[in-house]
């Protein structure tokens, strides 16, 4: 098994990082961002529950985050592994996370962390805003966004650096460099 907890601000490249480190790996991509919309697009019950707090750019409350995390990870018995995208956000959601791997036996391996500062990722922000046409990447809202990483998310990374988990990574630069540095942080997890 290999879990991996890929962790940076909105706009750090999680998403087309972790494309890249689940081909390399055989790993599942678990973005709890994307369940949300999946089933924001279905309309499902959690849908409904979710679609407001989303549109403004607030964290889901963890229970409800939680239970569908774990949910999506008992659907995949024989995975090679995770990488856990979005998810944890808060040290709440980073407990619930260590005690469900706990019970089967597992744990999280390794945090690698995206480091690019606040200014580059609303640059950033910006010009996918223009191209995605997803809802919640409007101006306003995605301040919110940026705001709950840098007032709630961020007091995650403590918690696993009390573990010895977190490498940090310069997530500012051309795509190609930054995936050659997390593969030299993964390739000796996975010799
Ligand atoms: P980004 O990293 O670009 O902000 P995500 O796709 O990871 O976007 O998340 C989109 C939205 O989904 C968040 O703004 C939040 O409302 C909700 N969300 C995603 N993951 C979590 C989580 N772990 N806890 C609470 N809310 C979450």
């Amino acid at each position: 098994m290999l879990n991996i907890v890929l962790f940076g601000p909105p706009g750090a490249g999680k998403g087309t990082q972790s494309e890249r480190l689940i081909e390399k790996y055989g790993l599942i991509h678990l973005s709890t961002g994307d369940m949300f919309r999946m089933h924001i697009s279905n309309d499902t019950e959690l849908g409904k529950q979710v679609k407001q707090i989303l549109a403004d750019g607030m964290l889901v409350p963890d229970s409800i985050t939680i239970d569908m995390l774990e949910e999506e990870v008992s659907q995949h018995p024989n995975a090679k592994g995770f990488i856990f995208d979005g998810f944890p956000r808060t040290v709440a959601q980073a407990e619930a996370l260590d005690a469900y791997l706990a019970g089967k036996g597992q744990q999280i391996d390794m945090v690698l962390q995206l480091d690019v500062p606040e200014e580059t990722i609303k640059e950033r922000i910006e010009l996918r805003r223009q191209s995605s046409g997803r809802a919640d990447d409007d101006a306003e809202k995605l301040l919110k966004r940026i705001d709950e990483y840098f007032s709630k998310t961020i007091h995650v990374l403590p918690y696993y650096k009390d573990q010895q988990k977190v490498t940090t990574i310069n997530g500012v630069g051309e795509i190609d460099a930054i995936s050659d540095l997390l593969y030299a942080s993964i390739d000796p997890h996975v010799a």
